[in-house]
């Protein structure tokens, strides 16, 4: 258990991430790494942050300022600097990251980049450097906060150090590991005592994801759920040994929602603003998402959105299948997403079935999103699996109910209207199936006909704040929680020598 106390003091935290709103974004860790550091900061904390300097990022900032040149074990990279939201953004320059289009994952043409290992083992060596205070910047953080299997060399490799700051670990999505051969492991020069059961080693390969879990001083996930949930084998990915024998160490924090880009009545990218004393402007949106996607305009017809990673986590092979189950009900489903092929080519064959129905973009769409969230009625995520997910809590901001997964981050913000009564909203199926999707649909077709109860559901879902300064002091207590078990740590070490 993490005390409660007012935690005033100030913790210098160096925030090492791949991804960043508003710069490059493939999913919800970039929305979270854009404002959680605001939040720390807002509560005195004094953050930099880190990540990788991808060609589109530095297309979008001013010039970067040079900072050092690092000599790092696997090759030298540029350390580069540059403000966002008054904090100072490291960037890792390097050719692998800099000179290449597409997502900071895949090519264009959506394949993995096949040195995908090697160039985050650089980037966790320059997050070490800085973290270690050996960049140049006469700065030593109390706290490196990590996240995702991008970073999770970084606690492993920190934990050889003689002395180091506190190292935080923060799962987002707990399937995407890491993991590589030995041997890629090996060629590459890594600490070859760190390859074993109780650290990197996980069945043969080495793992990422899993030296942040086995080696930093707190873990988390993002939902308090989702942190229960992977300590079991049916969402542990593998990990879930570990998981347990970190006990009291793992936690869960629930994600924020920065309401400065999230609010129905000011953002910029939907042609009707409103809010929860003018919810009858939402259906004017309504119209003009029916009239960009070419589905016949209707003000009442009730209308599904789903914005997501076409993955099968996100159930959206159950999606197509509880349309197919559900052509007696009378609505419109709208799906924005980027991602499998497979999964596309079934939204697709959809649209051919369904044209007055169904309407599909492929592709990363921020502003159709935002007219997305504000147009539609009800927000679908089947999900198999959610660490938090967002896009259910954008939605009750946006007055559009979600239907999701009784799984992780999900089932710790949506309250089903059949059994909540007062603080209902929205709706839920129990297990990620599509019978459970379209009996939902249903049940949510036919709340829709009561617009006094819909009305209310709306409101109760509107006045939710999510906020990341909530969020931010529970990382607050977090950090100090890590700076004790590594001082703790460090006298044991100590002692022993
Ligand atoms: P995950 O990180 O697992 O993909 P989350 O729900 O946590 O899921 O966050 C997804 C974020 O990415 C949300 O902000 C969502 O709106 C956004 N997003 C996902 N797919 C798209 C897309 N195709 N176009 C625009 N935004 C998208």
């Amino acid at each position: 258990m993490l005390a409660d106390n007012n935690n005033n003091q100030s913790t210098s935290v160096l925030f090492a991430c791949s991804e960043l709103t508003p710069w490059v974004k493939t999913g919800g860790l970039a929305d979270v790494c854009g404002s959680l550091p605001r939040a720390l900061q807002r509560a005195g904390d004094d953050i930099r942050l880190i990540l990788p300097g991808y060609k589109n990022v530095l297309d979008q900032i001013e010039p970067p300022v040079f900072v050092a040149q690092l000599d790092l074990p696997l090759h030298p990279v540029a350390l580069c600097s540059a403000t966002l939201y008054g904090m100072e953004v490291l960037l890792v320059t390097h050719p692998t990251f800099s000179n290449r289009d597409g997502n900071p994952y895949m090519s264009d043409d959506d394949r993995a980049w096949p040195d995908n290992a090697w160039r985050f083992a650089l980037f966790s060596q320059a997050v070490i450097a800085v973290g270690q205070n050996r960049a140049g910047l006469n700065w030593r953080p109390d706290v490196v906060h990590c996240h995702d299997w991008q970073t999770g060399l970084v606690p492993a490799l920190m934990s050889l150090e003689p002395e180091r700051p506190a190292t935080v670990f923060t799962i987002h999505n707990l399937a995407y590991q890491g993991n590589i051969l030995h041997k890629l492991y090996a060629d590459m020069g890594l600490p070859i005592e760190l390859f074993n059961e109780n650290g990197l080693e996980f069945w043969g390969q080495a793992s990422f994801i899993k030296g942040g879990i086995a080696f930093a001083d707190r873990v988390n996930t993002v939902s308090p759920t989702y942190s229960q949930e992977i300590k079991t084998p049916r969402f542990g990915n593998g990990m879930d040994g570990m998981l347990r024998y970190r006990g009291e160490r793992v936690s869960g924090i629930l994600n924020g929602i920065d309401h400065s880009i999230w609010d129905p009545a000011i953002d910029g990218h939907i042609p009707h603003n409103y809010d929860i004393d003018s919810l009858n402007l939402k259906s004017r949106n309504k119209l003009e998402l029916q009239q960009r996607l070419s589905l016949p305009k209707d003000a009442d017809k009730p209308v599904f959105g789903v914005i997501s990673r076409l993955a099968v986590q996100k159930g959206i092979d159950i999606l197509v299948n509880a349309v197919r189950q559900t052509e007696h009900l009378d609505y419109q489903l709208v799906v924005l997403g980027s991602g499998d092929t497979e999964l596309q080519n079934q939204l697709m064959r959809l649209t051919h079935d369904y044209p007055d129905r169904v309407a599909v973009r492929i592709g990363f769409d921020e502003a159709l999103s935002r007219l997305i969230e504000a147009g539609s009625d009800i927000f679908l995520m089947p999900s198999r699996y959610e660490p938090c997910g967002l896009n259910q809590l954008y939605s009750l901001r946006y007055g559009t109910l979600p239907l999701t997964t009784r799984v992780g981050g999900l089932a710790d913000t949506v309250l089903d209207a059949d059994e909540h009564g007062d603080k209902a909203n929205g709706f839920l199926i129990e297990q990620p199936g599509a019978p459970q999707l379209a009996n939902g649909m249903a049940r949510a077709l036919e709340r829709y006909t009561d617009k006094p109860a819909w009305r209310k559901l709306q409101q109760t879902g509107m006045s939710e704040t999510y906020s990341w300064d909530e969020s931010a002091h529970r990382y607050r207590q977090l950090y100090q929680a890590a700076i004790g078990d590594a001082a703790l740590e460090y006298e044991a070490r100590r002692v022993r020598a």
